[in-house]
């Protein structure tokens, strides 16, 4: 968040320096920056392989990814159709729900996205 202040009258911020600041986390949830063309293409790229990632892992038993969640640290599960969706929205310019994790996952259905990368690239190997 860039913030100029160029009003010396203006009391001082009591969270200027502080990376907690309630404000930042306020506008980070209300304002949809608008994708970079880099971001797009990252998206549609990740957009492409989630949909792959489901054609063919889960025939194998594999539902979605989890992450650790940089809000709360914990880990959220989502499955292939919520990341499509989640995606999809980013390139409709659409905030994502990113805090809908799939309700009580099967935790043994999901692996890290790094993981399904490597399982796709192992089946093309072959
Ligand atoms: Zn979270």
């Amino acid at each position: 968040m860039v913030s100029v202040n160029y009003d010396d009258m203006m009391p001082l911020d009591p969270f200027a320096d502080d990376p907690n600041d309630p404000a930042s986390f306020i506008e980070d949830d209300e304002v949809v920056e608008p994708l970079t063309p880099e971001e797009r293409r990252d998206v549609t790229r990740d957009l492409a392989q989630v949909r792959e990632f489901r054609k063919v892992l889960s025939p194998r038993g594999i539902l979605g990814v989890f992450f650790t969640c940089e809000d709360c640290e914990q880990l959220h599960y989502y499955n292939w159709e919520i990341m499509e969706q989640n995606m999809l929205a980013s390139l409709r310019g659409e905030l994502p729900p990113v805090h809908e994790p799939s309700a009580q996952p099967n935790v043994e259905a999901y692996v890290p996205w790094d993981y399904a990368l490597g399982y796709l690239d192992g089946l093309d190997a072959r």
